[in-house]
């Protein structure tokens, strides 16, 4: 008797612990040295079934054999998984100290995480089943004469039938009559596509920069190589992309392009069919979870040429992949801020680095991280300073607020350049990243402020909907009538949020129609859509939005970019904070003359005399995130350092507090006896910059140092301690690898 199979399986439950079972003879049909990284159902606490991937085979067992349980179910027969991506899987499990079994649940589409099989579902089709159909005889029947004429030319699917008017009873009939039968077939998937692969001959003529950039990469295509194409907004970066992705395609090969969000941006992925005639397939949280898997399918058999997604499409299991891009790379979307805390764009580089294949991170305003590893010589630094086309970079200019008497934030200025630009028949963009009629709700008498009882935060208030909203928590309140200190009905909106905004420019301009766009009211996914179109075709010529409508839109008639307030992020005690605003201005300022119509660029201000401010508009990004790096290393900030953040909450705040305590003596000890304590830093606990937020009071404790692999080893040392303190079984906490947020 050969001895039983234990298979060690990861689980996606919050533990950095692996759980063994014993494989059933009768479920193993292949070798055994296939079992890592196949699927299977098991039993888990109780009468709970749970999926999860195989890791290990016949490990060294604490247990006695027949104290464990039987695997119930060995769902794949192959491993799900490409062997570079399972073990780039294992390799962020360990980075970002996530348990393993979660991570591989997030790279896999819903379905597969629910034990469905990797199959794409079959399409009902119908044919007929005699060839020699007497179609006289349906003189009287209409319905089925129709179905009969059709299903002769050739067999058809439901959903063909379905169009042509043919109903299910119809089919039924003639089924029961034995004229048709039905069929189950695969959907059409092109795995030929390289051999038919052609692009439009429509191109632009491409600028020298452009030329440059594309022959930097295509040369080298069969090996890793790291390039940042910093390129001003509207210097042909995609036309960039479209040239390198030529000959990968050409070859045959796959490539995936990473985009902030996909659903915001459909003219991208429009670009990209309309260059070329090869399987172009989408992912984004905005598919079900049959599309997500189809599209998952498409990449791992090869019949998608192209895979356009967000953050988790960077996952996608390719057949034979030539090339990736992240396009916006700096964008924050890119790190998920929950959960398995990865970073798409970090992973994408280690994932071309074993695949061994080029990677190309795009941006007008890269991020200070990746500016660093460009200036290092770590990347290849590929620029395109010019506009690509006829379009000319826009002005800029501040617009100092102080003692100006605003309306609705808007300086009389600004209003009079509106007018200017609005009676060329432009279009105006203004933006303001704030939702709702006002951030507070003040007492005019005695200046008592509506606080939200759960957070560090006041009330947003909306007006058309008529409540008050938090915006950290999501508690709402009826607006109330009196001041709760001094009984005053005299409570009025303080500060200026987007809803407030439209109305003064409905008053302002009504011979201008004004749309908006934020959050609220783009909720369903069309409506954003109809509005672009609507933007598009003019119909709107004063657009004011938040975050939203900075992202990668292109209209060709707005010629005046605004930003209302950006105060807020000049005096954040966030070190991210000016990054951030630096590059949103940038981008929204490349919104401004696209096209032939030279842009303005305007920033209202109380201080517009801020080294920021004047630096970016007089010398621009570049200039800026080159000063701001050196600040960066200067003060001991990443991307000079590296930081891991442990968060804690607790509803006392002594717990979260004292919890992270007894953490910092674990890593205390741990750098101590390894020597490296003059290397890491470690730092708190202190409370988050919101204390208090939806009734928990939240701690940090920050571990820093200049060398990546301490934090790795130090954590990796310690977690396991962490997680056995049984003070941290009373509260919530989490371990953030590379941190961007500290809110
Ligand atoms: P970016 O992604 O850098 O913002 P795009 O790739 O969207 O820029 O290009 C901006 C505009 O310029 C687009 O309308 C594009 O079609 C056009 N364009 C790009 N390259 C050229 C070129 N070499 N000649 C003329 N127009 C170009
Ligand atoms: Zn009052
Ligand atoms: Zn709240």
């Amino acid at each position: 008797m050969t001895s039983p199979i234990i298979c060690r399986v990861a689980l996606a439950i919050p533990l950095h612990k692996q759980f063994d079972y014993v494989l059933p003879d009768y479920l193993l049909t292949t070798e055994v040295d296939t079992l890592v990284g196949r699927r299977v159902r098991v039993p888990f606490g109780g009468k709970r079934q749970m999926i999860g991937v195989i890791c290990d085979v016949n490990p060294e067992c604490d247990y006695a054999i027949d104290k464990l349980k039987k695997v119930t179910q060995l769902i794949d027969t192959a491993p799900l998984l490409d062997k570079s991506l399972w073990s780039l899987l294992r390799w962020a499990a360990f980075y970002y100290q996530h348990p393993l079994g979660d991570v591989f649940q997030q790279a896999i589409p819903t379905h597969l995480r629910q034990g469905k099989e990797a199959i794409f579902k079959g399409e009902e089709y119908w044919q007929v089943s005699d060839s020699d159909i007497k179609i006289d005889d349906f003189k009287n029947a209409k319905k089925q004469r129709q179905a009969l004429l059709l299903l002769q030319a050739s067999k058809l699917s439901y959903q063909q039938l379905k169009e042509q008017g043919v109903t299910r009873q119809t089919l039924n009939t003639l089924k029961e009559k034995e004229l048709i039968t039905s069929l189950e077939l695969q959907p059409e998937s092109d795995l030929n596509w390289a051999n038919h692969f052609s692009e439009t001959a429509q191109k632009p003529t491409l600028t020298t920069e452009q030329a440059i950039a594309i022959t930097s990469v295509t040369q080298y295509m069969e090996q890793f190589k790291c390039y940042l194409l910093e390129g001003i907004t509207g210097s042909g970066k995609t036309e960039v992309y479209l040239n390198i992705l030529k000959p990968i395609l050409a070859k045959g090969k796959q490539a995936l392009v990473i985009v902030p969000e996909i659903g915001l941006t459909p003219q991208t992925v429009q670009r990209f069919k309309a260059r070329f005639n090869v399987p172009i397939h989408i992912k984004h949280s905005g598919l079900n979870a049959r599309q997500q898997l189809d599209t998952w399918l498409h990449a791992q058999q090869g019949s998608a040429a192209i895979i356009i997604g967000t953050r988790s499409a960077i996952f996608s299991d390719c057949k034979n992949l030539g090339l990736i891009i992240i396009d916006e790379e700096h964008d924050a979307s890119f790190k998920q801020q929950e959960g398995f805390r990865y970073h798409a764009r970090d992973f994408a580089i280690k994932r071309a680095h074993k695949e061994n294949i080029p990677i190309i991170l795009g941006s007008a305003t890269p991020s200070l991280e990746t500016l660093h590893n460009a200036l290092q010589g770590k990347y290849k630094h590929l620029y395109l300073t010019q506009r690509a086309g006829k379009a000319k970079p826009p002005s800029s200019s501040l617009i100092n607020l102080a003692g100006l008497h605003l309306k609705s934030g808007l300086s009389p200025q600004l209003i009079e350049l509106m007018h200017q630009h609005l009676a060329r028949n432009n279009q105006v963009i203004l933006f303001l990243n704030r939702r709702g009629y006002a951030p507070v709700l003040m007492c005019h008498e005695c200046g008592w402020l509506v606080k939200c009882s759960r957070c560090d935060a006041f009330y947003t208030y909306h007006k058309s909907a008529n409540y008050l909203h938090c915006h950290h928590c999501s508690s709402t309140l009826p607006v109330p009538h009196q001041c709760h200190d001094c009984g005053s009905t005299q409570l009025i909106a303080t500060g200026v949020g987007t809803e407030q905004l439209e109305e003064t420019l409905k008053a302002e301009f009504p011979d201008y129609p004004t749309v908006r766009i934020d959050r609220d009211n783009t909720r369903k996914k069309e409506s954003f859509n109809q509005y672009l179109n609507d933007i598009n075709s003019g119909k709107y010529k004063i657009l004011l939005g938040t975050q939203m409508l900075a992202k990668g839109h292109h209209f060709s008639d707005v010629t005046l970019v605004a930003l209302i307030d950006v105060d807020g992020a000049l005096f954040s005690n966030d070190f991210r904070a000016s990054e951030r605003l630096a590059q949103l201005f940038t981008q929204v300022a490349g919104r401004a003359g696209r096209e032939e119509k030279k842009g303005q660029v305007v920033l209202q201000t109380h201080h517009p005399e801020h080294s920021l401010l004047q630096d970016l508009i007089n010398n621009g990004y570049q200039e800026f995130s080159r000063n701001a790096l050196q600040e960066r290393v200067i003060a001991q900030l990443p991307p000079s350092t590296y930081q891991a953040l442990l968060r804690a909450e607790a509803s006392v705040p002594t717990l979260a507090e004292n919890f992270l305590g007894l953490c910092r003596q674990i890593f205390s000890q741990i750098t101590v006896s390894n020597g490296t304590d003059k290397q890491v830093l470690i730092l708190g606990p202190i409370p988050a910059n919101m204390e208090r937020r939806a009734g928990k009071y939240r701690f940090q404790l920050l571990l820093q140092s200049s060398t990546r692999s301490l934090i790795t080893q130090t954590l990796q040392q310690g977690l396991t301690k962490c997680e056995q303190l049984p003070e941290g079984r009373k509260l919530k906490w989490s371990i953030d690898v590379d941190p961007i947020d500290f809110t």
